[in-house]
């Protein structure tokens, strides 16, 4: 991608500039779902397409599973992230879904 800001070419998953500094990365929303509605919200996310990153959180705000969003992922590469996901759905009731979308 291209920096919004000096217009170099970096890295897809940069968050800062290296040339300028300036903040590029997307913005990110956050949803609370119950742990049996995880793995369908993090699939319909998946589908939405204009997804960066997908990370799980406990309620206590820890991180549980950070999916980086890459045409690999969204192929054959979730299966593993969606076995990860339900194992989590089973220990927690509910977690936070944070997305880093795409400007
Ligand atoms: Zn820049």
């Amino acid at each position: 991608m291209k920096c919004s800001k000096c217009g170099r070419e970096i890295p897809d998953d940069s968050n800062y500039c290296p040339y300028c500094s300036s903040r590029v990365g997307g913005h990110w929303e956050e949803f609370q779902v119950e742990a049996e509605g995880l793995v369908a919200k993090v699939k319909q996310l998946l589908r939405e397409g204009n997804v960066r990153r997908i990370v799980i959180r406990n309620p206590e705000g820890e991180t549980l599973l950070e999916i980086p969003v890459t045409i690999g992922v969204i192929g054959a590469l979730i299966a593993p992230y969606l076995a990860a996901l339900g194992a989590i759905a089973a220990l927690v009731s509910n977690c936070t879904i944070a997305v880093e979308r795409r400007e």
